[in-house]
């Protein structure tokens, strides 16, 4: 069975069996059997490739697209700055994400969050260290990732906490998830209106219990971003406690 295969056959699986044979299906997802690419399932044969072809991993590459100055929207030729951050300019000084959230690129971020293929970690810090380089440098105090959902939480694996880790190490920069906490549960935002994925979020995060953030300069770190909901959140509470924050995301939807 090629990789890709095994993940599919894993994600089709109901949840009790897959409770089941946990530790057997997550052997054979992160390819101890079948070193193969985990997108396309062609053979790993090139020294250094261990999750993702060389093909696969080509196409995967930075949005050279006119984008808002601030918040990083996707515009027309010619439009410095969107119509949202004329009016009111968002709690974060600047926010950009590596692409838009489409192709190989959110293959690869679905693998990695919801089949937990862990080594794409590696792969996925690099992207969002190519974004702080190209689009966002400057000093930072704390890398932050968007605090997980308390009842998502699978076995103990936050992907995005894992990544925004190696992320830190590699920028040299100290990894601070505990300045930001999910104070509640909350369903998903997907199928959410604007309005409603507001009041969603509404008091979900905080600072973390005693944490200071004044004067602090953040790099907050999410996986995915679709109307900014979440990223607009975080980026307030840490306003609040006094820090400048800059957001750094991997996809970003087309609106
Ligand atoms: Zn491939
Ligand atoms: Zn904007």
């Amino acid at each position: 069975m090629k990789g890709s295969q095994a993940v599919k056959t894993f994600l089709s699986l109901p949840k009790a069996v897959g409770r089941a044979c946990g530790p057997l299906l997550l052997a054979v997802r992160s390819g101890l059997f079948h070193p193969c690419c985990r997108v396309c399932g062609s053979d790993l044969v090139v020294p250094g490739e261990t999750v993702l072809c060389g093909n696969c991993r080509a196409k995967i590459v930075f949005a050279v697209e006119n984008r808002c100055r601030v918040c990083g929207k996707f515009l027309p030729q010619g439009i410095a700055t969107c119509g949202s951050c004329r009016l009111a300019p968002p709690p974060f000084a600047r926010h950009r994400s590596f692409a838009a959230y489409e192709g190989t690129l959110r293959q690869a971020i679905i693998l990695y969050k919801f089949a937990a293929v862990e080594p794409l970690k590696h792969v996925l810090a690099g992207l969002y260290l190519e974004t702080v380089r190209r689009e966002l440098p400057g000093a930072y105090d704390a890398v932050v990732p968007v605090p997980a959902d308390l009842r998502r939480r699978r076995n103990g694996f936050q992907p995005l906490c894992a990544v925004a880790k190696v992320l830190a190490r590699r920028l040299g920069v100290p990894f601070r998830p505990g300045l930001l906490r999910k104070k509640k549960s909350t369903p998903p935002q997907v199928g959410l209106t604007q309005a409603q994925r507001l009041a969603n979020l509404d008091g979900a995060f905080a600072l973390g219990a005693g944490a200071r953030a004044a004067g602090l300069r953040v790099l907050l770190v999410d996986d995915v971003t679709t109307t900014g909901t979440t990223v607009r959140k975080c980026a307030a509470v840490l306003k609040r406690g006094g820090a400048r924050v800059t957001a750094l995301t991997l996809g970003q939807t087309r609106l």
